[in-house]
């Protein structure tokens, strides 16, 4: 049986990262991706926006690695001639009602040391997008756009110079926990291998949790239950009327209101949000009477058939319809007992912003020995 050091299930924007940090500890690294690709699941289907971590609950892992993967992001894309802009975003409240989120939204950001977003009245705000209507509506500056593929090419790319090995078409079946570690099953193009190794990086997206199910020793506690919420991006034909992105209310938002632009400068919305019991990428064209009502709350201009079939992406959430934002799941030996294994469950936005650190908080429950809150501490300090 083959047996190396340290093996990653999912060549994501997540299990990219990690791939790299390990390999670069010194680790002999194999990535085990299903697809005949790299980043061809959650990480192709993102609004490819650097959050400045404005949203998250203080103190959660989500909240902690945004803040230090947005300065991260920023540094690693400027080093390696990445494209990643600064474009700012405006957070509007459409309405009298929302005037309280907006305010609540300005406190947590504090919180979190997303930077200070600036207080803007109507007029305000029209002075910066002139399309808009809006109540009130805070400045981020601090956020921003990234090619996310030209990202993960890079990781990889990291990773392979310091020896780890891409296999494509080859999906994880099987694992179990031995003395040493793991024994794998790997199915390539039919053919089942058998593979040895002492970590075992659980990164496989919406894969992750049923994997983490189906590893013989671990725990079934230790595993989340995990929501799958679909959202549907229509892109916005013609000329962007925005030159930042525009995030709404959160009824807005899940109706698709939220305005991204990606680096050539062209619109989209979404994503919409939509519960489902199994993964379906298929498009659904008929949502699209939800985006115009949505986006005409602050802009009014959007014209009938302006909006064009994009893309949809499914987001693995620890919380189900109508539930508070759970947190993610960063699961290393000292949360489930076993040793060498970190599983990596319900990590959706901002996985992209935060895949730096993520991974230095994998490397520190591996080789450091860390639980997991320390894991992200100390993840945060270095980044
Ligand atoms: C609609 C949407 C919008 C988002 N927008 C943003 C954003 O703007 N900014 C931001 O920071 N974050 C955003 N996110 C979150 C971010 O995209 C994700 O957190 C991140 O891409 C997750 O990466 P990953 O590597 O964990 O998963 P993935 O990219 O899905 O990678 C997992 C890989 O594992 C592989 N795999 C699965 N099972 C197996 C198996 N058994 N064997 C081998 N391989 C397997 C899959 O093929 C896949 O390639 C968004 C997410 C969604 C869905």
């Amino acid at each position: 049986m083959e047996r190396t050091e340290c093996v990653v299930v999912g060549a994501g924007v997540i299990g990219l990262a990690c791939a790299r940090r390990m390999a670069m500890a010194g680790n002999e690294v194999v990535i085990v991706e299903a697809a005949d690709a790299i980043g061809t699941g959650i990480s192709a289907r993102s609004n490819e926006v650097v959050h400045a971590g404005i949203y998250y609950r203080p103190g959660s892992p989500q909240a902690v690695l945004c803040v230090s993967g947005r300065d991260a992001v920023f540094d690693y894309c400027a080093r390696r001639g990445i494209a990643c802009e600064r474009i700012g975003k405006l957070v509007v409240a459409t309405d009298e009602a929302a005037l309280a989120w907006l305010a609540d939204v300005r406190a947590n950001a504090r919180s979190n040391g997303a930077g200070e977003l600036e207080w803007l009245n109507e007029d305000a705000a029209r002075a910066l997008e002139p399309a808009i209507r809006c109540r009130a509506a805070l400045h981020s500056p601090a956020t921003g756009i990234v090619d996310s593929h030209g990202l993960m090419l890079a990781l990889l790319g990291d990773a392979e110079a310091d020896g780890a090995a891409l296999a494509l078409a080859s999906t994880l079946r099987a694992a179990s926990v031995t003395p040493n570690g793991f024994t794998l099953s790997i199915d390539s193009g039919g053919d089942t291998t058998r593979m040895g190794c002492r970590f075992l990086i659980n990164a496989a997206g919406i894969g992750a949790a049923p994997i983490a199910r189906s590893i013989d020793g671990l725990r079934s506690e230790s595993i989340p239950e995990i929501h799958l919420a679909k959202g549907t991006f229509f892109a916005l034909g013609g000329p962007s009327p925005f030159r930042r992105l525009i995030v709404p209310e959160p009824s807005v938002q899940r109706a698709g209101g939220i305005f991204t632009l990606d680096l050539a400068g062209r619109g989209r919305f979404g994503p919409d949000e939509e519960w489902i019991a199994d993964v379906d990428h298929g498009f659904d064209a008929g949502r699209a009477s939800g985006f115009y009502a949505a986006v005409r709350r602050y802009f009014p201009d959007l014209e009938d058939g302006a909006l064009r079939p994009d893309y949809a992406g499914i987001r693995p959430r620890r919380n189900g319809p109508g539930e508070a934002m759970a947190d993610w799941l960063l699961g290393g030996p000292r949360e489930h007992g076993v040793a060498g294994l970190v599983n990596l469950c319900g990590v959706e936005s901002p996985g992209l912003t935060a895949a730096l650190p993520i991974a230095e908080a994998v490397a520190a429950m591996l080789l450091d020995g860390a639980d997991a809150d320390a894991a992200v501490a100390s993840a945060a300090a270095k980044a």
